[in-house]
């Protein structure tokens, strides 16, 4: 903020490598010098004048005034995630649906359309068909391989498209190029929930995407502590779009959650790389258990759109994969997925992912559990369902653990 200060690590080097900007792009250093990014915990700030106070209040000339508004620990991470995911800018909220709210209070209002893959995240469908719908935003949720549903869904309300690749739990791909060539038909934005594939993996400004959406609370962290989220998209659209909302509505990225993702970011290129290589390889092995009758993940060559991931994505398809244990009615389907959790030893049954720990849920009862027994069908979470987001621990024990419980069946 100050001219005398030291440039950035960006400005030096724009060309230099996502690796490097995911551990040294943030806001210039503060006069002491420090080498490790800064905590600033504080919520007003000391303005040089009443003059320009003025100015930075209202966006005439940059500056902190108000913790609502901005901070630089937040600043630092909000710069490191647009470098690594190729956007201009990108703004920070509390978590990953504030900031998919933010996103559609930004975007959108009453007698709008959106289009949405109906196998998103629960709370993604909750919010959008749901809440938002009681403030007169339409919504239109189809089947997110199906190029043709997203074309015939759109209206002349239309503004905006978003999707989820690959999708939780089932690992659904979409063709992020395709869908960004349909939305610009048609004058609309394209959205990306890019919370499995994280910019290690997957940048979907690459294939045309104009919003990147993500859960810090997911890989960025990485080590499931803190709750954060963040919209990547062109500095038109923060600054015009979505600032305007986070210092009406608060959804504050907390500094202290932001420097924890902040920090997250800089391992996030070999975690991803690791725990992608432990997940598909469990996902191999899960596919010859007896007890088990589907698995889905990216890197199997069962997987329906198994090509599109590998030339979406780099890596090996991402940590998270589900498998069905089958049974021949829901209530049967259930107990035994419960049966199967229930004997887990190693792995921890937690309805949460992108922690280096390896963790188990049921996503028809948790994650999935709000939606109508209809939604969930359509979206194929079946009640013998279980998601398995693939941490650090030795593969071996992670078998073994898994091994032991199928045998419950
Ligand atoms: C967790 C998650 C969200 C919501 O993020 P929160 O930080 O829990 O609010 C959105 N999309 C996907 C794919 C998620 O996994």
């Amino acid at each position: 903020m100050n001219p005398q200060d030291p440039p950035r690590p960006g400005d030096k080097s724009p060309a230099w490598h996502p690796d490097t900007l995911a551990v040294r792009q943030a806001v210039e250093r503060s006069p002491f010098g420090e080498n490790s990014e800064a905590l600033y915990l504080t919520s007003g700030y000391v303005q040089p004048s009443a003059e320009l106070a003025a100015k930075r209040f209202s966006g005439e000339e940059d500056g902190f005034t108000y913790g609502r508004y901005g901070n630089p620990t937040v600043a630092s991470f909000e710069q490191r995630l647009a470098a690594m995911e190729g956007t201009q800018a990108a703004i920070g909220t509390a978590s990953g649906m504030s900031a998919i709210l933010m996103m559609c209070m930004g975007l959108l209002q009453a007698g709008d359309h959106i289009v949405c893959s109906r196998s998103m995240f629960g709370s993604t469908i909750k919010l959008i068909g749901s809440d938002l719908a009681r403030f007169g935003v339409q919504s239109s949720f189809v089947a997110q391989d199906k190029l043709s549903e997203w074309q015939a869904a759109i209206a002349p309300n239309t503004r905006l498209l978003f999707a989820e690749t690959p999708t939780n739990p089932l690992t659904e791909v979409c063709d992020i190029a395709a869908l960004a060539d349909l939305a610009r038909q048609h004058g609309a934005l394209l959205a990306v929930d890019n919370c499995f594939a994280t910019p290690a993996l997957q940048r979907p400004v690459a294939f045309g995407a104009d919003i990147v959406m993500h859960s810090g609370t997911k890989y960025l962290d990485g080590q499931g502590r803190v709750m954060a989220g963040a919209l990547c998209a062109s500095e038109a659209l923060v600054r015009e779009k979505f600032l305007p909302v986070l210092k009406s509505a608060g959804m504050t990225l907390a500094p202290f959650n932001a420097w924890v993702v902040l920090k997250g970011l800089e391992t996030l290129q070999i975690r991803m790389q690791a725990q992608s290589a432990q997940a598909l390889a469990l996902a191999h092995w899960l596919q010859a258990q007896p007890a088990v009758c589907a698995v889905h993940h990216p890197g199997l060559a069962s997987h329906p759109q198994h090509q599109l991931a590998m030339a979406q994505q780099s890596g090996q398809g991402g940590a998270v994969l589900s498998f069905d244990v089958g049974g021949d009615a829901p209530e049967q389907a259930r107990a035994r997925a419960f049966a199967v959790l229930d004997r887990l030893q190693l792995l921890s049954l937690c309805t949460n992912l992108g922690d280096t720990k390896t963790l188990a849920a049921h996503p028809a009862s948790t994650s999935h559990g709000r939606l109508t027994e209809a939604q969930r069908q359509a979206a194929g979470i079946t009640q013998g369902l279980v998601r398995v987001a693939v941490g650090l621990e030795h593969l071996d024990d992670l078998r073994g653990d898994l091994q032991q419980a199928l045998c419950a069946l």
